[in-house]
């Protein structure tokens, strides 16, 4: 190990913001390792064969954020294309606007309401439960928007999507639906958003284009007969572990839940199938809660005229061996993570990190952030 200063376990965009700096600041030696045979993590994305239409294969990835240094650092790589996500759901055989906004108040309640009426309307429903009394997701959601939104646009979307019913959910889950009394229907409320103009991978892979950073890929750091891997690095080398906690510690303190998706792509001998990029479903009656229709992303690009490219996603817990995209959080799982952190905080020279690493949801920009952040704060010092 003595010609390598950094090992770096997985090469998503936490691990990836850290290897660079160490790389580029400082100059030194770093080998990322990542099981996959693919660099990026959840946010590569590769041409499909048929179409040449870009495919986000962990599911649709969005950039967005409001943090200047992040923005700045991500401009470094890539160039953002002006592309606005705006989302659009399906109720019993009619389309709406989402988020919640004017246009879906109105729409739904077959009225002509300005902004103020529109208010008055979803308080007068929203008061059958006092904020105050809520103790889940479902009288959390009726005292933001009241029942009968809740029922057309949350209900059966939340249960599909947690496999739970909607009284058994954490009301915090909610807390970030909003609702706006005007005609904006933007996803994201943040100052910069867009996709990369040549696609997530090229991005990720201009980020680890340097002389000092190798990657190794389908390198799993449990096995014991790569070079690199636990027992033969750990109190050696300087390590960011971006994978699972719990399978760090081999799961000592059991399992932490997570909620996986399968996507069902299809190519369709159509030029546009939807209209969109994503189409929400709103009901029971479907079995996936979303369609992803990747040409719409880049309506810049040149993409054949008859062919576009769609993909359903299905969402259900995850098993050992599954992908684990959301972390549930019971308050078992809650429990498990504080006792893994303490665990952690023995394990010397080791930071763990990003998504997997910490059992926390991040979008990109904030696993980008928060590399950045433990860089400067803690792993520099290790690396000098
Ligand atoms: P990851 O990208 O998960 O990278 C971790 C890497 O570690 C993986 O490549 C994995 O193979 C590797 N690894 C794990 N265990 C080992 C091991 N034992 N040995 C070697 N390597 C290992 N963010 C947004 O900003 N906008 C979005 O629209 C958006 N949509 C999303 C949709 C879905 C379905 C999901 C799941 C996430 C979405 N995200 C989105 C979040 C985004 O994917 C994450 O912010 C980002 O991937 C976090 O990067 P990371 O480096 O922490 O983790
Ligand atoms: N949600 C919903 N209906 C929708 C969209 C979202 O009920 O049409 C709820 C659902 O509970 C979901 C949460 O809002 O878990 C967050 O939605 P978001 O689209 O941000 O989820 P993600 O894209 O991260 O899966």
């Amino acid at each position: 190990m003595a010609e390598i200063d950094l090992v770096v376990v997985g090469s998503g965009f936490y691990g990836l913001t850290v290897a660079e700096r160490a790389a580029v600041e400082l100059g030194r030696k770093v080998v990322v390792i990542d099981r996959r045979d693919h660099i990026g993590g959840n946010a590569y994305s590769k041409a499909e064969d048929e179409t040449g239409i870009e495919v986000h294969c962990y599911g649709a990835h969005l950039f967005h954020t409001s943090n200047p240094r992040v923005w700045e650092y991500v401009n470094r790589f890539t160039s953002f294309t002006d592309y606005v996500h705006r989302v659009y759901t399906t109720h019993r055989g009619e389309v709406f606007p989402m988020p919640i906004n004017l246009g879906t108040v109105n729409q739904f309640f077959r009225s002509a309401h300005g902004p103020r009426a529109a208010r008055d309307l979803v308080a007068e429903q929203a008061a059958e439960v006092h904020s105050d009394d809520v103790s889940n997701l479902e009288e959390k959601a009726i005292s933001l928007i009241g029942r009968p939104l809740y029922e057309a646009f949350i209900r059966d979307y939340t249960a599909k999507q947690w496999q739970t019913d909607p009284t058994e959910l954490p009301a915090e889950i909610i807390s970030r639906l909003p609702v706006r009394y005007t005609y904006d229907n933007r996803y994201f409320n943040d100052t910069w958003e867009g996709l990369p103009t040549d696609g997530y991978t090229a991005w990720i892979e201009r980020m680890a284009d340097h002389p000092n950073i190798e990657v190794r890929l389908s390198t799993d750091f449990f096995d014991e007969s790569q070079p690199v891997n636990k027992s033969a690095v750990v109190g050696n080398v300087p390590v960011v572990y971006t994978g699972p906690v719990d399978r760090y510690f081999d799961y000592s303190e059991g399992e932490l839940s997570w909620r996986t998706l399968d996507f069902e792509q299809e190519v369709l001998p159509v030029g546009d199938f939807q209209g969109t990029s994503v189409m929400n479903y709103a009901d029971l009656e479907i079995p996936y809660t979303r369609i992803h229709e990747f040409r719409h992303f880049h309506p810049e690009r040149e993409y054949p005229g008859d062919k576009t490219v769609i993909m359903r996603e299905f969402s259900r817990f995850a098993e050992r061996g599954d992908e684990p995209y959301y972390p549930v959080n019971t308050p078992e799982d809650r429990a498990r993570l504080l006792a893994y952190r303490e665990l952690g905080k023995q394990e010397s020279g080791v930071h763990f990190g990003g998504r997997l690493g910490t059992y926390q949801y991040l979008d990109m920009h904030m696993a980008i952030g928060s590399a950045l952040s433990a860089y400067e704060n803690r792993i520099r010092a290790d690396l000098t």
